[in-house]
């Protein structure tokens, strides 16, 4: 039996890579023992692997946090395998009593963190969990009759109302880590990418630091024409947090209340503050959905979806993933995805539909593609905005609204911006035809030095023909919905 009053205590990082707003770190500095901070990866104990991006993304925010802590004179312990076995290696070497853990709310990180925090029950050690990623832990937003909110309004409105922001806790000023313990070297762990090393275009800059001076830009530069510059991908007008909120670099609550502070100030009008509290509330509707329907990632939401006729066609798949779809604000957005680790939110939406409505191509492809190569690449957020396009999820999107990739280019990005920089081979047609090159002219096609074809794809599939085709798909299924106009 450990003797808890003079042992260490572990804290376990994981998607809470921060010190300050950090309630397990409270509580195990609280304690008043050394603290052995500690990451682990454990490549299967999470359920999927990461993605290339994310990994990308964890390496550097592992070494900001250890330089963060070396900073108050700890450092970061880093261990490689089965989270039980290495934290039982880890109990046995320092006599640890208490792990002190933020939880994660995905089923099988959940189900894993469940039986390791028994089997240590077993052994004298206690493992004590907090929220620190969430606004309201998964269970606590039920709706009248108790079950899940399968609707976001609704599910929004019973969150604000139920969700209380914590007491913030501050970074301890200094740590005390034992100093005999071996850690792994984060340099062998190749979570940067090599074959090939595709991220040197990755934007943002990870870890806590990069996490607090996004948030202040954002809500300084950016949060007083929110509502209205968020669809623009032409316009640096987000947050770009959505990495940071992933590893837990920041706090949602950190977010929220400093958007609520600057509205209360009047810098910016509560409605901005209001819809951006919203948009975090999509994250947190995600998060629910998957704690409570585990399937989310893996089937439809809405099963009767589960018979869509999807096409098999990797040559349309290999295009749309390359950007050459012969859609500008299609390849556009593939293309930011690959170059920088990211993509615009209405974009994402456009690349989506086209890959699962002009395409026919089963949403779970574009999917596993986002979950590689997407820096901020989360299980629900991922599922359940693919399921969203899809038609498929809670509260999505009717299959039948499909995005017309050209209108959407010239709605959001007018001028052709945003296009005529990722896709610079058209860059020089007039903004008219800037999203749509195969309906120029062939005299304005030469001016601009375009050659359909061969400097940029004629489209791998016909607007009309595709949206006809995706709908007569739909016809095929059970549940059968109204057209309506395409957005
Ligand atoms: P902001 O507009 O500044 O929003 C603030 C925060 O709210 C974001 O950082 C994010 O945490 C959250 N948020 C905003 N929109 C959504 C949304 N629709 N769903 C859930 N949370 C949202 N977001 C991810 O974090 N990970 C994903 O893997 C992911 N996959 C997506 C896949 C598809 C097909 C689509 C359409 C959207 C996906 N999103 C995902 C949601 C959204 O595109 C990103 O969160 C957003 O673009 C990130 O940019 P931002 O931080 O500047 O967002």
């Amino acid at each position: 039996m450990v003797d808890k009053a003079a042992s260490p205590v572990i804290l376990w990082f994981r998607r809470d890579l921060r010190l300050d707003d950090n309630p397990a770190l409270g509580a195990a500095v609280a304690t008043g023992r050394p603290v052995i901070p500690l990451y682990i990866l454990d490549e299967t104990g999470e359920g999927r692997r990461l993605g290339g991006a994310s990994r990308w993304w964890l390496d550097k925010s592992l070494r900001a946090l250890d330089r963060d802590l070396r900073g108050r004179g700890g450092r970061l312990i880093l261990r490689r395998g089965p989270a039980e076995a290495e934290l039982r290696y880890l109990i046995a070497e320092t006599g640890a009593g208490q792990v002190f853990m933020n939880r994660l709310f995905e089923p099988d990180a959940f189900a894993r963190d469940a039986d390791i925090a028994h089997a240590l029950k077993g052994e004298g050690v206690e493992c004590v969990g907090f929220n620190a990623t969430l606004l309201c832990r998964p269970g606590a937003v039920l709706n009248g009759s108790g079950l899940p909110y399968k609707v976001f309004t609704p599910f929004h409105k019973a969150l604000l109302a139920t969700a209380r922001a914590p007491q913030p806790t501050v970074a301890p000023a200094s740590f005390i880590v034992p100093q005999d313990l071996a850690s792994e070297e984060i340099e062998h762990w190749s979570l940067h990418p090599t074959r090939p090393d595709w991220s040197a275009g990755f934007v943002g800059a990870p870890g806590e630091a990069g996490a607090k001076a996004a948030l202040t830009h954002f809500v300084e530069k950016r949060l007083n024409a929110y509502a209205l510059d968020r669809d623009r991908p032409d316009r640096s007008a987000t947050s770009r947090l959505s990495a940071h909120l992933h590893w837990g670099e920041i706090s949602p609550w950190r977010a929220v209340n400093t958007a609520r502070a600057a509205a209360t100030s009047g810098s910016v009008a509560s409605a901005e503050a209001d819809k951006f509290v919203a948009e975090i509330g999509w994250r947190e509707f995600s998060a629910h959905l998957l704690h409570h329907f585990p399937y989310l990632p893996e089937r439809a939401f809405k099963a009767e979806y589960d018979a869509m006729p999807w096409r098999d066609d990797p040559a349309a798949l290999a295009a749309w993933r390359a950007g050459r779809t012969g859609y500008p604000l299609v390849d556009a957005g593939m293309r930011q995805l690959w170059a920088t680790g990211t993509m615009h939110n209405r974009v994402r939406m456009v690349v989506a539909s086209f890959l699962i409505k002009h395409l026919l191509i089963d949403w779970r492809e574009g999917e596993a593609w986002f979950w590689d190569t997407l820096s901020d690449a989360d299980l629900a957020s991922n599922a359940q905005n693919w399921q969203w396009v899809a038609g498929s999820g809670a509260d999505a999107s009717p299959y039948f609204r499909i995005f017309n990739p050209v209108a959407q280019g010239e709605k959001f990005d007018p001028q052709g911006r945003y296009v005529r920089h990722w896709v610079p081979e058209i860059g020089r047609l007039p903004d008219r035809w800037i999203h749509a090159p195969w309906t120029a002219p062939s005299s304005a096609l030469a001016d601009a030095g375009v050659r359909l074809g061969r400097d940029y794809p004629r489209p791998i599939v016909d607007h009309a023909e595709a949206r006809e085709r995706a709908l007569g798909a739909l016809k095929t299924l059970k549940a059968v919905s109204r057209p309506e106009d395409d957005e």
